[in-house]
Formats: C-alpha cells, structure tokens, sequence
C-alpha cells in the first residue's frame, strides 16, 4: 500500500469548508500552471489510447521516445495485429513489462475491431471493456477525448487530494468518489492535470515547498502553519513554566 498523506491534514484550523475552498484552490493552480496538460504525445484517438496503455510504470518522457517510430510503423488497429507478437514486443521494449503491454495492445486492437469500428471509444464503461485497460486509463483517454466521465487518480493527486483534506481515504476508486462531489464537473477533465503538476513542481512527496506554495493559506497540511503553531505552543509553555 503507497504512502498515506490522510494524518498530514490538520482539522480545526478555520480554512473553510471543501466545497468553499475548491474554488480559489482551482482558480489559482490553474493561474499557477496554465501550461499543465498531459505530456504524452499523440495525433490521434488511438495513438493517445496506446500511449497511455505504455505509461503503466514508467515515465512519459520514456513513452515519448518510443512512440514517434511507433506510430510511423502502426497506424491502424489492424497494424498491430498483422506484425508477429515478438516484434510488437520489440517496438515497445524500452516502455517496460513489454510483455504484458503487447498482449493488452493485441486483444485492445481485436475489440476495438470487432466491436467498435476501428474506433476508440467514448464511454468509461466501453472503455474498462478494453483488455489491460483499467479505470485509470479509461479516465485519461476520456478526459482527453473530450468527455471526462471520471476524476484521473494517480499518485499525485492521490497525495495532493489527501493534503488538502479532499479525501479522508487511500483507495483510488473512492478517493475519485470523494473528489467528484466536491470538484465542479467542468473540471473534471483539468484538476487532475493541475494537481499532478503542481505535485511535480511544488508538492513533493517527501519535501512540499509550502514556502512557495500558491494555495498555502488553504491546505490544512502546510508546514509554515504547522511550524507557526509549534513555535506558538512551544513558547506557551516556556511562559507557563516561568
Ligand atoms: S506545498 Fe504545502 S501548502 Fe502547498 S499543497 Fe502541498 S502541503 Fe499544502
């Protein structure tokens, strides 16, 4: 289970309400990092579905470097099924667990065939239908496509989420449950973007820069308030024991 950021968040300390908060805390980040956007790199429906396939467990950047030969050699559904399963293995190798994503890719290219015209789908149902694709792909593709069903959770917003008291919870799916009530359903789509930049910029996992944090004075985790607070405590009971 990944690290939990749930105890980082301080009741009690006047910040106001999730629903009051989530407006300024959008509103800035997205003044903050107006260039926040996925890094994948794609030209179509299907090349955003099998890039996204490609960055299970590993970074964007090495999807990046992969893609554009990739893409080159297969443009269509059927491409990828007309090449013997080793080269496909060979055509992502860099991208890791070659072996396990050359399968998804396989029988996601046989669905999108024989069910879906060729096309990449719409719905977050026909979407997780899809072999190796799960939630949190399928919320990606849709968001990107246009038509965010969901809330994109990963281990940004996830940590981020729980700072800023968003979520009491550590399992993705209700994490995105949590989220979906409070954050406006126009936005759906760019909070996750914001937040994961934010957490790659900002707040970091082991060290949050809440010194130059643009939403400080609404996270119940920050650490000037938290090292206000003990300087305070400290120095009442250094005048109580005088
Ligand atoms: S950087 Fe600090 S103040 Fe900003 S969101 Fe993270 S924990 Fe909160």
């Amino acid at each position: 289970m990944a690290r939990s950021y749930v105890h980082e968040a301080r009741r009690g300390l006047g910040l106001g309400r999730r629903r009051e908060r989530i407006g300024p805390i959008i509103d800035r980040l997205a003044a903050e990092h107006s260039d926040a956007e996925i890094a994948l790199r794609f030209r179509s429906d299907l090349e955003l579905l099998v890039s996204v396939m490609l960055s299970a467990q590993t970074t964007d950047v090495n999807v990046n470097k992969v893609t554009p030969a990739l893409f080159e050699k297969y443009r269509r559904p059927a491409d990828y099924l007309a090449v013997p399963v080793e080269e496909l293995q060979r055509d992502i190798y860099a991208t890791g667990f070659f072996r396990q994503k050359t399968k998804a890719i396989r029988g996601t290219m046989q669905m999108l065939i024989e069910e879906f015209d060729g096309e990449v789908p719409r719905r977050l149902e026909d979407l997780v239908r899809l072999p190796g694709v799960a939630r949190k792909t399928a919320n990606v593709v849709a968001a990107e496509l246009g038509h965010a069903q969901g809330i994109v959770v990963d281990t940004h917003v996830r940590r981020l989420s729980q700072r800023l008291a968003l979520t009491r919870n550590d399992d993705p799916v209700r994490i995105e449950r949590d989220l979906q009530r409070v954050v406006p359903r126009a936005d759906w789509a760019r909070f996750p973007h914001l937040l994961i930049w934010h957490g790659r910029r900002v707040c970091h996992a082991r060290r949050p820069l809440c010194e130059a944090c643009v939403i400080e004075d609404l996270c119940p985790s920050s650490r000037l308030r938290s090292s206000v607070a003990s300087g305070r405590a400290r120095a009442g009971r250094a005048s109580t024991r005088g």
